[in-house]
């Protein structure tokens, strides 16, 4: 797992798993996941990148993991706390959150494991590969996003945590490429810089400097 890069961890390390696919990265991702880290002192937060997300890849052409994984590395690189994930990446197939968290137990024996997930994925748990384990792993952490409250199962001991509530997601993120609407705000200038380099969404590249 390539979470060695993570620095100075003593003691009972608290860490946040923040699964998704990331198709892009947006300033909902971040906002929630530094939020989060303050909220509940984790040492660290991990966007992990799905490899293969199950739930979505009959439903629409899925930008390459490897791209995914760039935008969000390039997206965490000046922010302390947060990772990038490549670790679904490596292992290959398709990305169940009950197999990445095995794997950090067995990275981190003695670590304290918070499993990230906004409302409307929160809503759809139950439905996860093997879900007990991550509930007997982790500690299942739920962010609101906007729109009308989601029911979640009462079968789940839900650490609710309050953040600032984006609309943005990478949906609307997508159809602005195709429409040529701003991203501005929406998305870092590092993720647009990899956006523009790799040629993502439709992005004409721009050659800067
Ligand atoms: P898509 O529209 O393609 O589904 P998304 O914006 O929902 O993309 P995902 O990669 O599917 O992003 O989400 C990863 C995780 O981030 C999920 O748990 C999701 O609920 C959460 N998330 C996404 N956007 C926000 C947001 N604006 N605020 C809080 N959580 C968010
Ligand atoms: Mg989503």
């Amino acid at each position: 797992m390539d979470i060695s890069l993570a620095p100075s961890l003593s003691g009972k390390p608290r860490i946040g798993l923040f699964g998704g696919t990331f198709d892009p990265p947006h300033v909902g991702h971040l906002v929630t996941a530094v939020n989060v880290m303050s909220a509940l002192r984790l040492d660290l937060v991990i966007l992990m990148v799905a490899n293969v997300p199950w739930q979505k890849e009959h439903s629409r052409i899925i930008t390459p993991a490897a791209d995914r994984l760039a935008m969000v590395q390039a997206a965490v690189a000046t922010v302390p706390g947060l990772l990038a994930g490549g670790w679904e990446i490596e292992h290959g197939g398709p990305s169940f959150t009950a197999d990445t968290l095995t794997a950090l137990h067995d990275e981190y024996l003695d670590g304290e494991f918070f499993t990230i997930v906004g409302d409307d994925a929160a809503s759809g748990l139950t439905t996860w590969e093997r879900y007990e384990d991550v509930v007997r792993l982790s500690q299942v952490v739920v962010v609101d996003r906007p729109g009308a409250p989601v029911a979640l199962s009462k079968d789940i001991a839900w650490v609710r945590v309050e953040v600032p509530r984006l609309e943005v997601s990478s949906t609307d993120l997508r159809s602005r490429f195709t429409d040529g609407r701003p991203l501005d705000y929406l998305v870092t200038q590092p993720v647009l810089d990899v956006i523009s380099q790799r040629s993502l969404y439709g992005a004409t590249l721009k050659v800067n400097s």
